[in-house]
Protein backbone atom coordinates (compact mmCIF):
# COMPACT_ATOMS: atom_id res chain seq x y z
CA UNK A 1 0.00 0.00 0.00
CA UNK A 2 2.59 2.42 0.79
CA UNK A 3 4.20 1.46 -2.02
CA UNK A 4 1.88 2.14 -4.32
CA UNK A 5 1.05 5.75 -2.57
CA UNK A 6 4.89 6.29 -3.23
CA UNK A 7 5.03 5.20 -7.32
CA UNK A 8 1.53 7.32 -7.06
CA UNK A 9 3.52 10.32 -5.76
CA UNK A 10 6.38 10.19 -7.54
CA UNK A 11 4.77 9.69 -11.05
CA UNK A 12 2.33 12.38 -10.53
CA UNK A 13 5.17 14.55 -9.65
CA UNK A 14 7.54 13.57 -12.31
CA UNK A 15 4.41 13.86 -15.25
CA UNK A 16 3.58 17.29 -14.08
CA UNK A 17 7.27 18.45 -13.72
CA UNK A 18 6.35 20.23 -10.33
CA UNK A 19 8.47 22.72 -8.41
CA UNK A 20 9.92 21.84 -5.41
CA UNK A 21 7.02 24.08 -3.56
CA UNK A 22 4.16 23.24 -5.69
CA UNK A 23 4.94 19.19 -4.66
CA UNK A 24 5.62 20.28 -1.22
CA UNK A 25 1.80 21.97 -1.39
CA UNK A 26 0.50 19.04 -3.74
CA UNK A 27 1.67 16.31 -1.19
CA UNK A 28 0.68 18.42 1.90
CA UNK A 29 -2.65 18.25 0.85
CA UNK A 30 -2.92 14.46 -0.47
CA UNK A 31 -2.87 13.56 3.60
CA UNK A 32 -5.82 16.10 4.50
CA UNK A 33 -8.97 14.86 5.17
CA UNK A 34 -11.14 17.31 4.84
CA UNK A 35 -10.99 20.54 2.54
CA UNK A 36 -8.56 23.90 3.73
CA UNK A 37 -8.00 27.28 2.48
CA UNK A 38 -4.47 28.75 1.12
CA UNK A 39 -4.12 30.52 4.63
CA UNK A 40 -4.74 27.56 6.20
CA UNK A 41 -2.33 25.33 4.05
CA UNK A 42 -0.05 28.36 4.50
CA UNK A 43 -0.06 27.97 8.75
CA UNK A 44 0.35 24.41 8.53
CA UNK A 45 3.18 24.46 5.85
CA UNK A 46 5.21 27.63 7.60
CA UNK A 47 5.42 25.02 11.04
CA UNK A 48 7.67 21.96 8.80
CA UNK A 49 9.22 24.93 6.70
CA UNK A 50 10.05 28.70 5.50
CA UNK A 51 7.43 29.29 2.90
CA UNK A 52 6.01 32.42 1.63
CA UNK A 53 1.96 33.06 1.24
CA UNK A 54 2.10 34.11 -2.17
CA UNK A 55 4.32 30.98 -3.07
CA UNK A 56 1.38 28.84 -1.78
CA UNK A 57 -1.28 30.47 -3.66
CA UNK A 58 0.83 30.10 -6.95
CA UNK A 59 1.36 26.67 -6.27
CA UNK A 60 -2.76 26.16 -5.73
CA UNK A 61 -3.12 28.19 -9.02
CA UNK A 62 -0.80 25.64 -11.20
CA UNK A 63 -2.02 22.63 -9.20
CA UNK A 64 -5.20 23.41 -10.41
CA UNK A 65 -4.89 24.40 -13.31
CA UNK A 66 -2.66 21.01 -14.23
CA UNK A 67 -5.78 19.17 -12.43
CA UNK A 68 -3.85 17.48 -9.52
CA UNK A 69 -5.77 19.49 -6.89
CA UNK A 70 -9.76 20.21 -6.51
CA UNK A 71 -10.67 24.38 -5.91
CA UNK A 72 -14.15 24.51 -4.18
CA UNK A 73 -15.30 28.59 -4.39
CA UNK A 74 -17.10 28.97 -1.06
CA UNK A 75 -19.94 31.20 -0.82
CA UNK A 76 -18.16 33.71 1.34
CA UNK A 77 -15.39 34.02 -1.53
CA UNK A 78 -12.90 31.85 -0.31
CA UNK A 79 -11.51 28.92 -2.05
CA UNK A 80 -11.07 25.30 -0.08
CA UNK A 81 -8.85 22.94 -1.83
CA UNK A 82 -8.38 19.10 -1.86
CA UNK A 83 -6.93 16.03 -2.87
CA UNK A 84 -8.66 15.05 -6.15
CA UNK A 85 -11.83 13.24 -5.72
CA UNK A 86 -11.21 9.26 -6.46
CA UNK A 87 -13.83 7.86 -8.97
CA UNK A 88 -16.38 6.43 -6.92
CA UNK A 89 -19.79 6.85 -6.43
CA UNK A 90 -22.59 5.99 -4.01
CA UNK A 91 -26.24 4.93 -3.66
CA UNK A 92 -27.56 7.27 -0.87
CA UNK A 93 -30.59 6.07 0.55
CA UNK A 94 -32.23 9.09 2.37
CA UNK A 95 -34.23 6.13 4.47
CA UNK A 96 -32.00 4.72 6.15
CA UNK A 97 -29.06 6.92 5.15
CA UNK A 98 -26.91 3.46 4.25
CA UNK A 99 -24.55 4.07 1.64
CA UNK A 100 -23.91 1.43 -1.36
CA UNK A 101 -20.68 1.97 -3.15
CA UNK A 102 -20.78 1.59 -6.83
CA UNK A 103 -17.88 -1.36 -8.44
CA UNK A 104 -17.48 0.80 -11.42
CA UNK A 105 -17.47 4.32 -12.75
CA UNK A 106 -20.81 4.23 -14.67
CA UNK A 107 -19.84 7.78 -16.80
CA UNK A 108 -17.00 4.83 -18.33
CA UNK A 109 -16.38 6.53 -21.24
CA UNK A 110 -18.56 9.90 -20.97
CA UNK A 111 -15.88 12.27 -19.68
CA UNK A 112 -13.75 11.05 -22.49
CA UNK A 113 -16.71 11.85 -24.90
CA UNK A 114 -17.35 15.41 -22.93
CA UNK A 115 -13.89 16.47 -23.69
CA UNK A 116 -13.63 15.55 -27.26
CA UNK A 117 -17.29 17.39 -27.96
CA UNK A 118 -16.52 20.37 -26.14
CA UNK A 119 -13.08 20.48 -26.52
CA UNK A 120 -13.12 20.85 -22.56
CA UNK A 121 -10.06 18.73 -20.95
CA UNK A 122 -11.72 16.89 -18.27
CA UNK A 123 -9.97 16.75 -14.87
CA UNK A 124 -12.50 14.88 -12.54
CA UNK A 125 -16.41 14.54 -12.17
CA UNK A 126 -18.50 14.22 -9.47
CA UNK A 127 -22.10 12.01 -9.27
CA UNK A 128 -24.08 10.44 -6.23
CA UNK A 129 -27.57 8.92 -6.24
CA UNK A 130 -29.75 9.83 -3.94
CA UNK A 131 -33.13 7.26 -3.24
CA UNK A 132 -34.15 4.15 -1.31
CA UNK A 133 -32.64 0.93 -0.96
CA UNK A 134 -34.47 -2.35 -1.00
CA UNK A 135 -34.99 -2.64 2.50
CA UNK A 136 -36.71 0.88 2.69
CA UNK A 137 -38.86 0.02 -0.50
CA UNK A 138 -40.09 -2.55 0.52
CA UNK A 139 -40.54 -1.00 4.25
CA UNK A 140 -42.52 1.77 2.18
CA UNK A 141 -44.88 -0.30 0.84
CA UNK A 142 -46.65 -1.97 3.96
ZN1 LIG B 1 -32.55 2.38 3.20
ZN1 LIG C 1 -16.85 8.28 -12.14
Amino acid sequence: MLNILANTHFNTVMLAKLTRSQEKVWHFLQGQNSPMSAQELHTALKAQQRIGLATVYRALETLKLKGLICALPMPNGETLYSPLPTDRHHLNCLGCHKVIALDNCPLEVLPQAISQSYNFKVFYHTLEFFGLCRECQLAGEV
